[in-house]
């Protein structure tokens, strides 16, 4: 009797797993091209989680009044308030706009990184440390190619 209710709840859990699976499959890989005009690099970046050269965004001196914006879905990233320069070669940020990302933990070269995507379209966009020199200790490292500047006007 007690084999046979054992039974009875494996199958009805793996029954379970298989019905959730297509959700987890879906909430889990919503990463989509909406800027049909990426470039190469930026889909690498984004989609592949590629990393920009050190010191090649054009964005580590921009240092106008603005928001940054996600380059593939346009979702507002980070206010220039937030910028800093960390002097790693890449844009840097001490902190996003609220619900801008969503995290996870990235085990790639042998490190344990804070990896973080856009929350709107799953893009990669960089990786955040807590070593920021600011109030709020976070050091968003952003690759460029994959942020669009629009100035305050
Ligand atoms: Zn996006």
């Amino acid at each position: 009797m007690y084999k046979k209710r054992n039974f009875i709840k494996i199958v009805s859990l793996s029954f379970f797993s298989l019905l959730l699976a297509p959700y987890k499959f879906a909430f889990s890989e919503i990463k989509k091209i909406i800027n049909k005009n990426l470039t190469k690099k930026q889909k690498e970046i984004m989609f592949n989680e590629g990393t920009e050269r050190a010191f090649t965004s054009k964005l580590l001196n921009e240092k106008r009044k603005g928001f940054y914006l996600c380059a593939n879905c346009g979702a507002k990233l980070f206010s220039s308030e937030a910028k800093f320069d960390s002097g790693t070669g890449w844009p840097s940020f001490s902190e996003a706009l609220p619900g801008a990302f969503k995290t996870k933990i990235d085990y790639s070269f042998g490190m344990k990184r804070i990896e973080y995507h856009c929350a709107n379209c799953g893009a990669h966009h960089g990786h955040v440390f807590l070593d920021g020199p600011t109030a709020t200790g976070k050091r968003f490292c952003n690759n460029g190619l994959c942020l669009l500047f629009v100035p305050e006007t």
